[in-house]
């Protein structure tokens, strides 16, 4: 499936939005007035520029003292959401974190541009919101710069409990932070990778799934595993120069970020995006120069053309899940005494067909895959049952791939 958006990316576009939130003096969570709140009027202008479908709107709070916040200020996340057509409460969630900071967490005051951390990421999910604005979507899309996630993922925790408390099922969520510098701390450069980290947990599974992935082999196949491969699939199919790097780990070694949130509000289908070599010269860093490095994380250290490629990632993957029809409600396989395999899965409303995956069991993406036409809710595989694994998703019309459904999940 081509939707073409990819290529409709604008670099200038993504440059301008990471500039113009830089040029904030600071954006850190308390800052108040002259910092994050008017970065949040920004933002909310910005969106509101981009007419279409979107409705924009800030979600505010008073965040209590307690932590990394020195005491109780009002803060905001800005959202823009493209209502579903077929099934609203069906969400995805993109996210970028526009506050900023420097080496102390809680100094508000001093000069943090926050370019690569985070303004690349919001500067992502503004470009997917501009060019998807005039979308219907099947499922509802909501485009997030969160506030907050320097002092403990406050923004997206606020975010993610709203939806979990309007009966919202998040089938997707990515977080979108540090993805603009290509160029590692010890100068290794890649601009061919985006690196998606995926988590194990199985924070919402009940017991009797418990049972079952154990006896089945499939603790690989958490919801959040299965979105990022699809992620990495959509990426393959439809942008060039880029592809996405798995790392099958919840976020950068004993490191975290927004889409913890969703996880522990009980939407388990949440993954992070994050350029492949960080540079913590240009992370929460004093603005200074030090034997004759600069320090900071300015805009000059951005790679616009690398930001170009991974914004093009996630347009492919975002818009082809939003136009997708839903999972199969549930995919078996016959429990026969036979090396091959008979799946079966449940209709799904709106697919012009199916798609089986598979991969081996010491395999960590689908290698496998074969289009099932029409209304069939069956196949069979030449396939061993005991060596593989296997998914089934719908798709759609225009060949749009939804999220699969793992069988033995
Ligand atoms: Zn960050």
């Amino acid at each position: 499936m081509r939707l073409q958006l990819s290529a409709r990316v604008s670099k200038a576009h993504l440059e301008r939005t990471v500039r113009s939130l830089a040029e904030i003096p600071t954006r850190h969570t308390l800052s108040g007035a002259m910092g994050a709140d008017a970065a949040a009027a920004w933002l909310e202008r910005e969106l509101r520029g981009y007419g279409g479908n979107l409705q924009v709107a800030q979600q505010r709070w008073v965040q209590a003292a307690g932590g990394r916040m020195t005491k109780a200020v009002e803060i905001g996340n800005v959202l823009a959401t493209l209502p579903g057509t077929d099934s609203p409460e069906r969400v995805i969630v993109v996210s970028g974190h526009y506050d900023s900071r420097v080496t102390d967490v809680l100094d508000a005051r001093s000069p943090a541009p926050g370019a690569n951390d985070d303004a690349s990421g919001v500067s992502v999910v503004l470009e997917c919101a501009r060019l998807m604005a005039g979308m219907r979507p099947r499922c509802t899309v909501i485009f997030a710069a969160v506030t907050g996630e320097e002092q403990s993922l406050l923004g997206s925790a606020q975010l993610a409990k709203t939806l979990k408390e309007q009966g919202k099922t998040v089938v997707a969520m990515a977080t979108y932070d540090i993805v603009g510098n290509s160029v590692s701390q010890e100068g290794k450069r890649d601009n061919k990778h985006i690196r998606v980290f995926s988590t194990s947990d199985e924070l919402n599974e009940l017991p009797t799934q418990a049972t079952r992935r154990k006896a089945l082999g499939t603790d690989g196949d958490s919801p959040a595993r299965t979105l990022a491969r699809a992620i990495a699939d959509a990426a393959r199919r439809q942008v060039k120069g880029i592809s996405v790097a798995l790392t099958l780990r919840n976020d950068r070694y004993g490191r975290g970020g927004d889409h913890s949130s969703f996880l522990a509000a009980g939407f388990p289908a949440a993954v992070r995006f994050t350029e492949p070599g960080e540079d913590w010269r240009h992370q929460h860093q004093d603005l200074r120069t030090e034997n004759g490095v600069k320090l900071g994380d300015l805009p000059e250290f951005v790679d616009f053309a690398y930001l170009n490629r991974v914004t093009q990632v996630a347009l492919a993957w975002l818009s082809e899940l939003a136009l997708a029809p839903p999972a199969p409600a549930r995919a078996t396989l016959k429990q026969d005494l036979s090396n091959a395999t008979t799946l079966t899965w449940a209709p799904v409303e709106g697919a012009a067909g199916y798609e089986l995956l598979w991969r081996r069991t010491t395999e960590f993406d689908w290698s496998g895959s074969k289009a099932i036409a029409g209304a069939t809710t069956q196949a069979a595989l030449p396939l061993s049952k005991d060596d593989y694994l296997f998914a089934v998703r719908a798709v759609g019309p225009k060949g749009e791939r939804g999220l699969p459904t793992v069988v033995g999940r």
